[in-house]
């Protein structure tokens, strides 16, 4: 059994009120493994980069039981970059610059001990790089979970359906699903987007949490209030990794379990954006993880009468 996980693995730099970070690890397949080997080990990543990227932080990924068999080194070429500047309010931000390098021509090829992975993380990139890699597969995943962005939407939009048909859960923020549905209440967009493949959808609300929708039942995870957030950027990717490696973990999928994978991953994320980049996840505990695990218990912990007596008031 395993977690097959492609994006991008690249170099961001990131403005935010907090600061400055030029030239730093990113990229939405480094957060996403990163985060998935804190719950389950068995990942093996599918990208592309230059000779530019640190082979140090390849050593890193392995020594955390990432397969890198599947990551392509470009001898002479750059690795994918990405600069970003978020506004005040650090739930908007503008892309700077997006620059595809070695993402430009690349074609994803599966090592043979990939091509039965039963759980796979399509991470945000090109949707005809995310549709070559389901073709390859030789067996039929048991959750296939796709990520995408405006960006995609503007550019690809028709390959982006095609993928949407195959996969069983799509992530996105909540411009995104409005974007992608044409409709302006969330739940009207949710009920169009589960009508193009997708059985479950995570509408992600930045600092206002994730609702995952499924059938006619929708459920809520708060993000945790933070003192500061130093650096959104990875959070979605954070999110995705924690979600799938405890699915991977359970090896269940039942509701349930969909809904224990949306407060793991609100909790990576939530740590994930107290640092620049990659920062505060590769240094993070197994109690770190518990205490914020705990902190969303206590957010939302609450007790209610369901047959309310307005005698009880007084
Ligand atoms: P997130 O903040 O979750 O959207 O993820 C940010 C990461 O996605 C950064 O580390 C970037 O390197 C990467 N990224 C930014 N734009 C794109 C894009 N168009 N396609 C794929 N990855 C991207």
């Amino acid at each position: 059994m395993s977690l097959l996980v492609v994006g991008t693995v690249a170099f961001d730099s990131i403005k935010t009120p907090f600061g400055s970070v030029e030239k730093v690890i990113g990229g939405a397949a480094t957060y996403i493994s990163w985060a998935a080997t804190f719950y389950y080990r068995n990942v093996k990543l599918v990208s592309v980069i230059g000779d530019d990227w640190p082979e140090t932080e390849i050593h890193h990924l392995r020594a955390r039981g990432v397969d890198t068999e599947g990551l392509q080194i470009r001898k002479g070429q750059k690795s994918f970059f990405w600069e970003g500047k978020y506004n005040n309010d650090m739930n908007s931000r503008d892309t700077l610059a997006t620059d595809l390098n070695v993402l430009a021509d690349f074609d994803p090829i599966l090592p043979e001990s990939y091509k039965k992975s039963r759980y796979v993380m399509l991470g945000n990139l090109t949707p005809d790089i995310q549709l070559r890699v389901l073709e390859q597969l030789t067996a039929r995943p048991k959750l296939i979970v796709m990520d995408t962005m405006n960006y995609w939407m503007d550019v690809a939009m028709p390959s982006l359906k095609k993928v949407l048909s195959k996969v069983d859960l799509l992530t996105i923020n909540d411009d995104e699903a409005r974007q992608l549905s044409g409709e302006h209440s969330l739940v009207k967009a949710a009920n169009a987007i589960l009508k193009m493949g997708p059985s479950y959808l995570v509408i992600k609300k930045g600092e206002h949490g994730a609702l995952l929708f499924y059938r006619n039942s929708i459920f809520f995870a708060p993000a945790l209030p933070l003192q500061d957030v130093v650096d959104p950027t990875g959070a979605g990717d954070t999110f995705a990794g924690g979600f799938i490696g405890y699915l991977a973990q359970s090896d269940n999928i039942q509701y349930n379990y969909m809904k224990r994978a949306m407060i793991y991953g609100s909790a990576m994320a939530s740590l994930c954006v107290e640092e620049f980049s990659l920062q505060k996840i590769q240094t993070l505990t197994h109690d770190e993880i518990v205490d914020r695990l705990n902190e969303f218990v206590k957010l939302t912990k609450f007790n209610i009468k369901l047959n309310y007596d307005s005698n009880d008031d007084e």
